[in-house]
């Protein structure tokens, strides 16, 4: 697949090896910076398909560079995947929602960073408007309202059914419960965040049926998160 240009930017060599050739091996295209400085001078040069950016950089943190970039008409759609490690991970998914589409706690497996890499990617491409999606063995027929699974209809209820065209527009990452209020039942609306998990646990159920269940994780202290592979 592929041939996608991916600029990583990490001080540390040894990590930005590691990741640049689970990426290559993947099928992509790598680029390496070292600081922000750096970065700024290859983005210059040919615009990447996506950004690996390290919190931790030595002359500009990557979540400043991020929204910068973000700012930056001739960038602000450039996707980024944010990296960081533990202990910064206190700042929080709400922290980075200025800057990047995602973001990755270290130490990962450089085949959840493909996953990663890919999904973000898809959700770029087709800007989650597509009519029909294919993932984890799941059909999404927004045109229908409808998922199938196999050759059978997944029945869900209105809400569950939103739910679950979030999710598989928007995997490998996770949501809290409030972004997920926002996003699913629309900011206007008064619920508690108690309800997502009771829709949760409807959703997990009808998907039960169907061996699908495992795809909707809890992420503890966090949200939930749509993905195949293992929590
Ligand atoms: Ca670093």
């Amino acid at each position: 697949m592929s041939g996608k240009q991916i600029l990583v930017v990490e001080d540390e060599r040894p990590i930005r090896e590691m990741i640049a050739y689970g990426l290559r091996r993947a099928g992509f295209e790598v680029r390496e910076a070292e600081d922000c400085r750096s970065a700024r001078a290859q983005l210059a040069d040919r615009r990447p398909d996506l950004l690996l950016l390290d919190w931790m950089l030595p002359d500009l943190s990557g979540l400043e560079l991020a929204k910068q970039l973000k700012r930056d008409r001739g960038t602000s759609d450039l996707p980024i995947i944010l990296l960081t490690a533990r202990a910064e991970e206190s700042d929080k998914v709400a922290g980075l929602e200025g800057g990047a589409d995602d973001y990755m706690t270290k130490p990962f497996s450089p085949r959840e960073l493909v996953a990663r890499v890919n999904a973000v990617l898809r959700r770029g491409i087709h800007g989650g408007s597509e009519d029909r999606i294919d993932l984890h063995g799941l059909t999404l027929d927004r045109a229908s309202h409808r998922v199938t699974a196999g050759d059978r209809v997944v029945p869900l209820g209105p809400t569950e059914y939103r739910m679950l065209e979030f999710f598989i527009t928007h995997p490998e990452r996770v949501y809290t419960r409030e972004q997920l209020l926002d996003r699913v039942w629309g900011g206007n609306v008064y619920v508690e965040e108690r309800t997502v998990d009771v829709h949760i646990r409807r959703l997990r159920k009808v998907l039960e049926e169907h061996g699908c269940d495992h795809l909707v994780q809890t992420v503890r202290g966090a949200g939930y998160r749509f993905s195949a592979l293992a929590p």
